[in-house]
């Protein structure tokens, strides 16, 4: 089995998460991706982060339809912050041996990869996925990082999850942005306001 973790704030998930799962699925041939909603981020904003129960909840709404599509609860449910070698040794052994995992990374996330807590052991435990992102160039990662990571081009879709925020704060459209039922849900609990 080939399971990809997409793992994120999702505060809120929006489109530009959704397509590159997707992309990534079919791509590279995964079985499954589990998005993986971080409790606390360990080298994110801490302010704008809204309770997980939210996030987790909007997660579980836009995947819902795709059937390739799971979320997980584990980085919610442990104590302390959210350190991706943690999570990727509970899943191999959740899966067993024979799973392949493999973690997609945006290109914004691996231009920071000296901030991620063993990341030499990350790679070591998975195939590291890196898509690309709008305005994010990947050449501003070291030849060396690079070489050992799957470069993988997908779709531009330039929706941040901060511009959602803005949006809603400015009373703008945040329709198209995410799905429906995310929209919903965001208006009916009153977030970012
Ligand atoms: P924020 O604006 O709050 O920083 P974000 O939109 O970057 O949030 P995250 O939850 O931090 O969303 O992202 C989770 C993962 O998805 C990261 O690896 C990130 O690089 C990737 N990602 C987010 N938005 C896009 C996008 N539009 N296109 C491709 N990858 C994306």
């Amino acid at each position: 089995m080939k399971i990809a973790i997409m793992g994120g704030t999702f505060n809120p998930i929006h489109y530009g998460h959704l397509l590159s799962a997707e992309e990534v699925r079919e791509g590279l041939g995964y079985d499954k991706i589990l998005f993986m909603p971080s409790a606390r981020p360990p080298h994110k904003y801490a302010d704008a982060i809204i309770p997980p129960k939210h996030r987790y909840q909007m997660v579980l709404l836009a995947t819902a339809e795709n059937p390739h599509f799971e979320v997980s609860r584990m980085e919610l449910e442990r104590a302390g912050p959210s350190y991706t070698i943690q999570t990727l040794k509970a899943l191999q052994q959740l899966y067993g041996d024979t799973a392949e995992l493999a973690w997609i990374i945006g290109a914004d996330s691996l231009i920071e990869y000296n901030v991620w807590k063993d990341f030499d052991e990350v790679l070591a435990s998975c195939l590291m996925i890196a898509t690309t992102r709008p305005n994010y160039d990947l050449h501003r990662v070291p030849l060396a990082v690079r070489n050992r990571v799957t470069i993988f081009q997908i779709t531009g879709v330039d929706i941040s999850a901060t511009e959602i925020r803005e949006r809603i704060r400015k009373g703008l459209s945040i329709r198209y942005l995410v799905p429906g039922a995310v929209r919903a849900y965001i208006y009916r609990h009153g977030l970012y306001r």
